[in-house]
């Protein structure tokens, strides 16, 4: 059987991690969040005690780092030279660096490779997540998506995975000044050609769950047996 590959971008806070994690469970495919990978040197440099603005140590943090992630939708995890950073990839110290691995094209190029050969290990297809996937890591993928929502939205939802009381300086800096930065290097704020824009604003998230899985039915004949999603 030929692998299925699900190609999902979409800015921070569009609900494209819970929602693509979801829809990896509901056909029993591989789930992979590369802004996890970014995440993860982004620790590993600071860790490291390289300077944000040390390129050159970033790019070198980039090449070596043994990252290791997981690929399934049940148990994410992901570790930099042996060491579980699944928390610490979520701490605002993480998000409010990222951007100085995202932005320089060495360490896109280094970490792009390492997703294709992720997506192509995945057993019988995968759902693959991030800014850049739909036009650079996976343009041939079966079907893809930009999951887009109005910015206020964004915050709001952000806040909430966050605990609740994150303040607007913090949650503005988390998703429009990050979404600025991230869009120096990567167009993830319209869809590229053949790609299938959802504005989910006004969409609860089993409504963008089900919009998601009924377009990959139509697209490929693939339908989800069963519930679609569970919180757990
Ligand atoms: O999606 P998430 O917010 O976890 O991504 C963290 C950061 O990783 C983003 O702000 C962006 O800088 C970077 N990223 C990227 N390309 C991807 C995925 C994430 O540049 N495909």
């Amino acid at each position: 059987m030929r692998q299925l590959v699900i190609a999902i971008d979409g800015p921070s806070g569009s609900g494209k991690s819970t929602t693509s994690r979801a829809v990896a469970r509901a056909l029993g495919l591989s789930y992979l969040d590369t802004g996890a990978m970014y995440r993860a040197v982004t620790v590993a440099f600071l860790d490291g005690g390289v300077d944000p603005s040390d390129v050159a140590g970033i790019i070198r943090t980039t090449v070596e780092a043994n990252l290791e992630i997981s690929t399934d939708p049940d148990a994410t995890w992901v570790r930099i030279d042996g060491r579980d950073v699944t928390e610490e990839i979520r701490e605002q110290r993480t998000s409010a660096n990222a951007s100085a691995v995202s932005t320089v094209p060495e360490c896109r190029a280094n970490l792009v490779a390492r997703q294709q050969q992720l997506i192509a290990a995945a057993p019988v297809g995968i759902v693959a997540e991030g800014r850049d996937i739909t036009t650079v890591v996976a343009p041939d993928a079966d079907v893809r998506l930009l999951l887009t929502a109005d910015p206020e939205i964004r915050m709001a939802r952000r806040n909430l995975d966050l605990g609740g009381d994150v303040d607007a300086a913090a949650l503005r800096d988390q998703v429009l000044r990050r979404d600025a930065d991230d869009s120096t290097l990567v167009n993830f704020t319209e869809a590229a050609d053949g790609v299938t824009q959802l504005d989910c604003t006004y969409l609860t998230l089993q409504e963008t769950i089900d919009a998601v899985l009924e377009l990959i039915a139509e697209r490929t004949g693939v339908r989800a047996a069963g519930t679609t999603w569970d919180r757990t």
